[in-house]
């Protein structure tokens, strides 16, 4: 892959992950703060309501930032954007997606059909449908 591709895409995932991390700490303030004033919130329900969507969100940002940190670590070590099975190079429309991806689009139809149609990420589907 081309370097100048490599270090955009580096530069990319740098400045996601550091809006995660802010994200991150002004959720955590903000959960704080709200915590402190529970006691005075006569409507629950909202205050739920509110907690749950914090709870997927970071979770959503935990899954990202992990997938950022893998990517990096490929970056570095030098096997970023090549398919684990056959060395191709993975198009950088597809890592710019997917940037912890190490399959390229053939290998990965390949596995997904192998493995029953279970992706890498994502809900597994509770009934086994497959087409
Ligand atoms: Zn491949």
């Amino acid at each position: 892959m081309n370097p100048k591709t490599v270090s955009q895409l580096k530069s990319e995932l740098l400045a996601k992950k550091k809006t995660i991390l802010n994200l991150q700490a002004l959720n955590k303030h903000t959960a704080q703060e709200e915590e402190q004033s529970m006691k005075d919130v006569i409507d629950r329900s909202d205050v739920e309501g509110e907690w749950f969507t914090k709870e997927r969100m970071s979770h959503h940002w935990k899954v990202e930032l992990a997938q950022i940190n893998t990517s990096l670590q490929r970056i570095e070590a030098g096997t970023f954007g090549i398919c684990q099975e056959c060395d191709a190079g993975i198009p950088v429309k597809r890592l710019r997606v997917r940037p912890d991806a190490t399959l390229c689009l053939d290998c990965q139809e390949i596995f997904e059909k192998e493995s029953g149609s279970i992706r890498l990420s994502g809900p597994t589907p509770s009934s086994g449908v497959i087409h």
